[in-house]
């Protein structure tokens, strides 16, 4: 007879009640416009394929296991020095090694909407987490991020999924008046938020986490990184896995890192595809938030003039059949009536918006 182990209840309790994240659709086969988790449209840098090439050969070898290389040239671009820096498998990865370190029982705190791997990482340390729920007009309220006691707090900036960005002042405001970590999430900064990395020379509760996904074009390599005070690095290397970048992505991530040049050009095009795509929809009559980030958040309008939740979902849904893929958060009253629509190429935002045209004529 086989011998029985009940996996969902010898599990431990916060482990039998986490919800796991939830990724954005990845689907499979062709034709899809996909436009749903801020991929950059554009392919990485030319020279990282030569890079990942070179590394093939090497690959019964271990990685160097700092990634040390990549920590120098980021700190060198920076005007820090390496013990500033940390590379993780993915920021997801430095997110969780934050909270493994710092989110004690006073626990972690979010403004709500953000990004929805915080209440995961956090719930993976079982630790509480509080919410600061923005308005519609999605700034912070900062009294209640004070208030709320937080050993760490996450902050993304430019925020998902409105991309709104916050400014220096606010960021300062708070690193001021809190007594634990800010953790700012610059996942998107380079798309047009003001960097908080210049605070880190007078704030030491200050982490600034960025990621090699979105403005590097490899969020298939899974590198990001975060910029500390060097005793904040210390504690984190401390529960780092040794490996935690394998070969292939140091060398891509660096590659990448090093063309200035093309990085320069294919934010440009992203950054103008934006704004010609929300021009196209500001001409609707939609609200749109002002977006730094490499999407946009957007207020549909039916061809009856009505908005809220049910014409959201009937157009995601209009989209979705057409093989437009964007994103669609109904859980939240401030995130249903609205979809976030990932910048694609020229060509796929014309496809979107050609779409967009067909709903409102047969919705
Ligand atoms: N932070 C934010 C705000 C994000 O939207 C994402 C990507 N979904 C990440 C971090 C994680 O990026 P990665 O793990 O790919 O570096």
């Amino acid at each position: 007879m086989k011998k029985e182990f009940d996996a969902a209840t010898r599990a431990l309790p916060h482990v039998q009640n986490l919800h796991a994240y939830v990724p954005g659709d990845q689907p499979q086969g062709t034709g899809w416009v996909k436009l749903n988790t801020n991929e950059n449209p554009y392919p990485a840098s030319p020279k990282v394929e030569l890079a990942v090439a070179a590394q093939i050969q090497q690959l019964r070898k271990y990685p160097e296991p700092v990634s040390g290389d990549l920590r120098a040239a980021i700190a060198e671009r920076h005007g820090l020095n390496s013990a500033n820096v940390i590379i993780g498998n993915g920021s997801d990865n430095i997110l969780d090694l934050i909270t493994r370190c710092f989110v004690s029982q006073a626990g972690a705190g979010q403004t709500v909407p953000s990004y929805s791997l915080y209440p995961v990482v956090v719930g993976m340390s079982d630790k509480g987490l509080i919410d600061v729920p923005f308005t519609r007009d999605m700034q912070l309220d900062l009294d209640a991020i004070e208030a709320s006691k937080a050993a760490v707090f996450f902050l993304t900036s430019p925020n998902a999924p409105t991309g709104v960005a916050f400014s220096l002042a606010d960021i300062t405001a708070v690193l001021s008046r809190i007594d634990g970590l800010l953790v700012v999430d610059e996942a998107y900064v380079d798309f047009g938020g003001e960097t908080a990395i210049p605070l880190l020379a007078e704030y030491q509760n200050l982490v600034v986490v960025r990621t090699f996904s979105k403005s590097y074009a490899l969020a298939g390599m899974r590198v990001g990184f975060a910029l500390a005070d060097a005793g904040i690095i210390r504690m984190l290397d401390r529960v780092r896995d040794a490996y935690n970048l394998d070969r292939l992505a140091q060398a891509a991530a660096l590659a990448a890192f090093e063309d200035v040049t093309y990085f320069e050009a294919q934010l440009q095009q992203v950054v103008a595809t934006r704004e010609r795509t929300r021009s196209a929809l500001d001409a609707l009559g939609w609200f749109t938030y002002p977006s730094a980030a490499n999407f946009l958040f957007t207020e549909p309008v039916d061809a009856t003039g009505a908005s809220g939740a049910a014409v959201a979902e009937s157009l995601f849904k209009h989209l979705k059949s057409a093989q437009v893929l964007v994103r669609y958060f109904p859980a939240h009253a401030l995130t249903c009536a609205f979809i976030r629509v990932s910048i694609g190429t020229e060509q796929e935002m014309d496809t979107f918006l050609t779409v967009v045209e067909s709903w409102l004529k047969h919705a």
